[in-house]
């Protein structure tokens, strides 16, 4: 792999930059590989890289229906954090901030990692109870909050210039969460393919698995595609959102719904907010990126759905959630709204798991997936390559739902 430095730059720059090499391969499509990884997400991409690079599986095909990061890698509003509530939740976020921390030098690619921190405008105390109990929860696995009051919430956030003492909702006091971070989803997903394209990986764009296939005794035997069928004895599943559309095609039903969730971004504005931004009371948080947009996130729809547009109502309430505590940014322009289908599992804790099936895996229920691209994609290569859940996962096994062992995070870092 030709390596990025400020030398190679240099050198390119001599040549007109015609001379870099393409950043992954379009190999031709065999009809059989060891391991078959459906979607060429942000997971999917990470679970080839890890199993790659830490188990010397290289004979694998990554199929993605689109093209590569288009999915909801392309979609989200890249925060980065690590607050959740169960003892089996944070250990598994705080290494993914950790691997995020160092995976721009490891894939050298720049992925533009801010660890900026995050700052929760907290306005009711249900919520601050709760903000409470995830601090002393996360303390003990390497995770932080730290309480600030008004005055330092207002000098950290400058134009927080609403909530005050006569407001429908005062803010109490904020809470920050100084290892949040946001990172170039692109480059997430380009520097992952890059990685994973330089051991050997196959990444085939345009390619859309129809079903999963299954031989006699009931093991999974590969997938059938608009290209025709393709054979491997392992077939991951890592297409958030679209889950259980493949795995019903064996006869596999999860725990899953799906939803939509939305975002969309202001004209740029000169730097005026340095963190992320979270106000869960009211229901609406932003960021600003490097261009100088406001990147803001909302609620999910309440109706299960596919779609990937935006409801005006959802808009609306974001909106209106927003100008009751920034209310300069009325004059502001917006730029761009999108939406991106999820799913979702009841306790809103993912799915990373083999299953049922001999031979099938399934990475789900990525509710607030990008922030968990490294890890999710490191211990589903462990479980890939060894038929072993990594200890880290072994908590969101589809058995949970057998034993009723749920890992309830519904209401903590979702809004279902
Ligand atoms: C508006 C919005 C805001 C968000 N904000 C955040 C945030 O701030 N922080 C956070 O942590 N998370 C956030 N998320 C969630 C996060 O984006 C997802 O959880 C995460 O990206 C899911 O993993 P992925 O990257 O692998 O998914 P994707 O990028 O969606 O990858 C799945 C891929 O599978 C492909 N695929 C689907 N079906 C097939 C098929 N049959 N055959 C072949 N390929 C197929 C798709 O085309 C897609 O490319 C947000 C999501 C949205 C929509």
């Amino acid at each position: 792999m030709q390596r990025y430095s400020l030398f190679s730059l240099a050198r390119n720059a001599f040549t007109g930059h015609r001379n870099w090499q393409a950043a992954w391969r379009s190999p031709p499509l065999r009809d059989a590989y060891d391991v078959i990884i459906i979607g060429a997400g942000g997971h999917g991409l990470a679970t080839a890289y890890y199993l790659a690079k830490n188990h010397g599986l290289t004979n694998v095909a990554v199929l993605e229906r689109g093209w590569l990061g288009g999915g909801n890698i392309a979609r989200n509003t890249v925060t980065i954090r690590s607050n959740y509530l169960r003892d089996e939740s944070i250990p598994f976020f705080v290494k993914s901030v950790k691997l995020y921390e160092g995976l721009t030098r490891d894939l050298n690619y720049n992925i533009m990692f801010s660890q900026r921190s995050m700052i929760d405008v907290v306005q009711t105390y249900p919520k601050l109870r709760d903000l409470n109990r995830r601090m002393l929860a996360m303390d003990i696995h390497g995770s932080t909050y730290e309480r600030i009051s008004v005055d330092e919430v207002r000098h950290r956030i400058p134009p927080l210039t609403g909530g005050g003492p006569d407001s429908r909702l005062p803010i109490i006091c904020g809470m920050v969460h100084p290892t949040a971070a946001v990172a170039r989803h692109d480059a997430i997903a380009w520097g992952l393919a890059r990685g994973a394209d330089d051991y050997g990986v196959e990444i085939h764009q345009h390619t859309e698995v129809k079903s999963l296939l299954r031989g006699p005794d009931g093991a999974i035997t590969g997938v059938d595609t608009n290209r025709g069928v393709i054979n491997a004895p392992k077939v991951a599943v890592v297409v958030s959102g679209h889950t259980t559309t493949l795995t019903e095609t064996v006869g596999l039903r999860l725990p899953l719904q799906t939803y939509n969730l939305t975002a969309f971004v202001s004209d740029p504005v000169k730097p005026i907010i340095d963190v992320v931004v979270n106000c869960p009371d009211i229901g609406v948080y932003f960021s600003q990126s490097d261009k100088g947009e406001l990147v803001i996130g909302g609620a999910t729809d309440p109706q299960q759905s596919f779609r990937r547009g935006i409801k005006e109502n959802v808009f609306e309430d974001a909106v209106s959630a927003m100008l009751e505590l920034f209310p300069s940014f009325k004059r502001m322009k917006m730029l761009r709204q999108w939406g991106g289908s999820l799913d979702f599992a009841h306790d809103a804790t993912p799915i990373v798991s083999g299953t049922d099936i001999p031979g099938l895996y399934v990475s789900a229920g990525w509710w607030g997936g990008f922030k968990a691209v490294p890890a999710g994609g490191m211990t589903l290569a462990h479980l890939i390559a060894n038929n072993q859940p990594h200890p880290l996962i072994e908590p969101f096994s589809l058995d949970r739902f057998k034993r009723l062992e749920f890992v309830l995070e519904s209401g903590t870092t979702a809004t279902r």
